[in-house]
C-alpha cells in the first residue's frame, strides 16, 4: 500500500491497552488514565483481525506497545496469532520491563525476539520519581533475563529531559560497552502531558551527541528512524531518534492502531480512522478502512510550528 505521497506503507504499530503499571510523568497523568469500558476498547481478537487485513494489503511488521502491553491478559497468545498470520515477518514490542524477568521466557516462546525496553534514568531515586514509583533494578533484571534468554536486537530507549537525567548520558552510552544492546536516545515530543512543558526539558539529538563525544559514525539503515553510532571497543550501538529536530516522515512507513480501535495515519496529526466499527457491523471494509487511513497520512508533521493543533490524546493511547 503506497500513500499520497509515494511512501510504501508496511509497518503497523499497535496499542493494545492504555492502561499502566507507571505513571511517567511525560505520558500520564498522576493518577492515571480514566479507564473506558470494556465494550470501548478493541479486543484482541479484534486486532488479530485488522492484522490479517493489512497482511493481505502489504503489511509485514507489527510492533505492539500501550499502555503497558505485558500488563494485558492474552498478550502471549496474541503474539502467537500474530506470528502466524501469512505475510507477517517481524514482530516487535515496546515495554517499560518492570515483566520482563517473569515473563521473558513464554514471549520468546510465543515467538517474539525484537524487543525495545524504555528506561529513562539508572539511578533509582530518579527513575521512582519519573515513574512515579518504578523499582529500576526490576526493568535492569528484565534485561539481563531477556539478555540471557539470547532475545535480539534488544533496544534501551531514553527520552532525554533537561534537568532530569542530562547527566547521565554516558552512563547510558555506555551500556553499549559490555553487551549487544543499542542504547537510542529519543527527543521528547510535545504529546499527551509533555505539551505543557517548558522548551527548556527539550534537548536535541544533537546537543546529547556532542555531550557523549567519542562517537563512531556507522552507515544509516534507509528503513530506521535512529541514526546510529558506536563508542570505541562497543558491542553494541547508540542510536539517535529526533522526531523533532530532523523528523523521518518523507521515510515514513508506518500506521497506527490505537487501544480504542481507530486508525492513526500519524502519530501528531488528529485525523482518526473508526476501524472497531466496521469489524463489529461488516469485517469485510477493514481494507477499506486501513486504505482510508493510510491516504490521509500527512505529507510531514507540524510540531513546534504555527500550524501544530495540540491533541488531546495521551501517547499511551497511541502507543508512541
Ligand atoms: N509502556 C511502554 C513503554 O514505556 O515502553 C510502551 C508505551 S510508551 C507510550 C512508548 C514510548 O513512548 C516509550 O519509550 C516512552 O518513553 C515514549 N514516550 C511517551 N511520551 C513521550 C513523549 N512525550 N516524548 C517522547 N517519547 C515519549
Ligand atoms: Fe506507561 Fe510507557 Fe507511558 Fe511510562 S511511557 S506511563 S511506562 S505507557
Amino acid at each position: 500500500m503506497k500513500d499520497t505521497f509515494s511512501r510504501k506503507i508496511n509497518y503497523m504499530r499497535i496499542s493494545i491497552t492504555d492502561l499502566c503499571n507507571l505513571r511517567c510523568q511525560y505520558c500520564m497523568p498522576a493518577e492515571g488514565v480514566y479507564k473506558k469500558q470494556h465494550k470501548d476498547m478493541i479486543s484482541l481478537d479484534e486486532i488479530v483481525e485488522v492484522v490479517k487485513a493489512g497482511a493481505e494489503e502489504g503489511i509485514t511488521k507489527i510492533r505492539i506497545t500501550g499502555g503497558e502491553p505485558l500488563v494485558k491478559k492474552g498478550i502471549i497468545e496474541l503474539i502467537e496469532k500474530i506470528n502466524a498470520i501469512d505475510g507477517i515477518k517481524d514482530i516487535a514490542l515496546t515495554t517499560n520491563g518492570l515483566l520482563l524477568k517473569s515473563m521473558g521466557k513464554d514471549l520468546k516462546k510465543a515467538g517474539l525476539n525484537r524487543l525495545n525496553i524504555s528506561i529513562d534514568s539508572l539511578k533509582p531515586n530518579r527513575y521512582k520519581e519519573i515513574t512515579r514509583g518504578g523499582n529500576v533494578y526490576e526493568v535492569l533484571d528484565g534485561i539481563q533475563e531477556v539478555l540471557r534468554l539470547n532475545m535480539k536486537p534488544i533496544k534501551l530507549n531514553v527520552v532525554v529531559i533537561g534537568g532530569y537525567n542530562e547527566d547521565e548520558l554516558y552512563d547510558f552510552a555506555s551500556l553499549t560497552l559490555k553487551d549487544a544492546i543499542d542504547v537510542r536516545f529519543i527527543e521528547l515530543m510535545p504529546i499527551g502531558e509533555a505539551s505543557n512543558w517548558s522548551k527548556e526539558r527539550f534537548i536535541s539529538n544533537e546537543e546529547v551527541r556532542k555531550r557523549i563525544g567519542n562517537l563512531i559514525p556507522l552507515e544509516r539503515e534507509p528503513s530506521s528512524p535512529a541514526q546510529y553510532f558506536k563508542l570505541p571497543n562497543a558491542l553494541g550501538r547508540v542510536g539517535f531518534i529526533d522526531p523533532i529536530s530532523s523528523h523521518f516522515c518523507n521515510s515514513c512507513n508506518r500506521i497506527r492502531l490505537t487501544s480504542d480501535g481507530k486508525l492513526k495515519p500519524c502519530l501528531h496529526s488528529q485525523q482518526e480512522v473508526d476501524v472497531m466499527d466496521v469489524i463489529r457491523n461488516n469485517s469485510s471494509d477493514i481494507k477499506s478502512k486501513l486504505k482510508e487511513a493510510i491516504l490521509l497520512k500527512p505529507e510531514k508533521h507540524y510540531l513546534y510550528t504555527d500550524e501544530h493543533i495540540i491533541g488531546n490524546r495521551n501517547m499511551s493511547e497511541i502507543g508512541g
